[in-house]
């Protein structure tokens, strides 16, 4: 049984153990690993930490599910069942799992409830309606012969995501592959490893069979580099640091050229035209900025303004984040928790100094808050220039850098000047304008006139080094299927 552990914040945060083959169990080398409350640094629980040993173990189930259960032979509207049923669960515990995500990660229990869950909840309903639907094509190939595509699962999926939104995350990884008929492990964030577990507990009470289904807590370099060099893996899907994917292709490439998806970082230019409507200008770049802590990896953290309202918009902007209000992830009134943990913390610390070293004009915060905890003064930086660091790298942090502009094709040229295409967006009242960005821009989705709208259907992912693939709709599930030809003699 799951061992079940009361937590500070009085959430009870469910299973602490590897999830293998439909059993909760101890790690083969006995090691367990705190996982942390970033509102205060102090430990939650301990969970089992999985290694190379774990893996192979889970590795040995997801085949076998995959050959021999009866996952591979159930009607595929089965496999839609399952998963609405997996959904539903996660629906009426929504409450308590976004406790646990708020408690675990730091985001604010309010917004994990308002935003991650619904949205889980959302793309589970959406894969599980695709479950049934994934169908071939008849080809008129010449001569005297019948020929089809099926399209089949990829086979054993190994899964590895990041502590941003850990419930999304593994929604986004689960539903597709699911739905395609893949059996799969995930490896949820060392930082977040809470919910992945729980929701793995909600799966094994939804019914889904021995094996399909696997979960190892543990770290990267030990468990996740154990599965993506796994020569019995058939598939990794990625998401995390631009550095991190680019081990897991190297890995993919020197064993068995399992396939490989990637969502990875960005540095997303957000663009401004004194057109816009202001007002929705700053809020929007407002939160596509420090939503989440900052911690997306699609932020709109380089925020070109041009300059005909660009001192409008800083001193406005500026007064905005000097009013978000930073604390206790479990009060309502919190609109930005602490980053995730210690190394996030000082990452971004190091990032605004460097800022003030390099002439940035400091608007607003720049300190951290309070004294424990990872806590961070919403930040704005001015007359930030194209080559300074925090133009240039992902701070992941709340940490916004407005740099000026004059023309549109000057900003293009600028916006694409980065090794990222994660995301990109445009604040304008001209239809033209908002075309020519939005078709000029290299990236993977471009938001105009609004910021982070994100829907279970439209596909997301990465141009250039924010990655391979897409997630999410219809493209998102083409990346779990492998096309066979059938030829048949007539
Ligand atoms: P971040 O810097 O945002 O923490 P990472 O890319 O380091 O992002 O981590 C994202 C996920 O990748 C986590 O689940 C982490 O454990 C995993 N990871 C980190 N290093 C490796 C590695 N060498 N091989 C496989 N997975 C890794």
């Amino acid at each position: 049984m799951a061992s079940v552990v009361s937590a500070p914040a009085g959430v009870a945060v469910g299973p602490t153990k590897l999830l293998i083959n439909n059993r909760w169990v101890t790690s083969k080398s006995g090691k367990t690993f705190p996982t942390l409350n970033p509102a205060t640094g102090e430990e939650i629980c301990q969970v089992a930490e999985a290694d190379a040993a774990d893996v192979d173990e889970a590795v040995k189930a997801a085949r076998h599910a995959f050959e021999k259960g009866p996952w591979r032979t159930m009607s595929a509207s089965e496999r839609g069942k399952l998963m609405n049923k997996l959904a539903d669960l996660i629906e009426k515990n929504a409450d308590e799992l976004a406790k646990i995500e708020a408690l675990d990660n730091g985001k604010p229990y309010s917004v994990a409830k308002a935003a991650d869950l619904p949205l889980t909840v959302a793309c589970y309903r959406y894969y599980a309606g695709w479950a049934d639907k994934i169908h071939g094509k008849t080809i008129p190939v010449n001569g005297p012969y019948f020929s089809y595509t099926r399209h089949e699962p990829i086979g054993v999926v190994a899964q590895i995501i990041p502590w941003n939104f850990p419930l999304l995350m593994q929604a986004w990884k689960l539903g597709p592959a699911l739905a395609a008929g893949n059996t799969l492990i995930l490896k949820p964030a060392e930082q977040t490893p809470l919910t992945a577990l729980r929701v793995g507990e909600l799966a094994l009470e939804a019914g889904f069979p021995e094996g399909v289904v696997n979960i190892l807590p543990g770290y990267g370099p030990t468990a996740g580099a154990a599965l993506s060099h796994h020569w019995d893996v058939d598939k990794v899907a990625f998401t995390g640091s631009t550095e991190v994917g680019k081990l897991i292709m190297e890995a993919a490439a020197k064993t068995n050229l399992k396939r490989v998806t990637l969502e990875l970082g960005g540095k997303s230019p957000n663009i401004v035209f004194a057109d816009a409507n202001m007002d929705e200008a700053i809020e929007g770049s407002h939160f596509a900025l420090f939503f989440n802590q900052g911690q997306c990896c699609c932020a709109g953290s380089r925020l070109f303004v041009e300059e005909k309202c660009y001192d409008e918009f800083v001193e406005k902007s500026a007064a905005r984040a000097r009013k978000r209000t930073v604390g206790d992830p479990f009060d309502a009134k919190t609109e930005q928790g602490p980053q995730v943990d210690q190394d996030q913390f000082d990452k971004v610390m190091a990032y605004i100094d460097s800022g003030k070293k390099q002439g940035a004009k400091l608007m607003a915060g720049g300190s951290r808050v309070g004294d424990h905890g990872y806590f961070i003064q919403p930040t704005v930086f001015a007359d930030v220039k194209d080559d300074m660091k925090i133009a240039q790298e992902e701070i992941f942090g709340p940490v916004m850098s407005i740099i000026k502009f004059r023309g549109i094709d000057e900003v293009v040229d600028r916006a694409n000047k980065t090794m990222y295409g994660l995301a990109a967006a445009v604040w304008t009242r001209d239809i033209g304008k908002a075309h020519h960005i939005a078709h000029n821009v290299r990236a993977g989705t471009v938001w105009v006139n609004c910021y982070d709208v994100f829907d279970a259907a439209a596909p997301f992912g990465g141009f250039k080094q924010s990655g391979i693939g897409r997630e999410l709709g219809e493209y998102g599930l083409q990346n779990y299927t492998e096309i066979k030809t059938v030829t048949v003699k007539l």
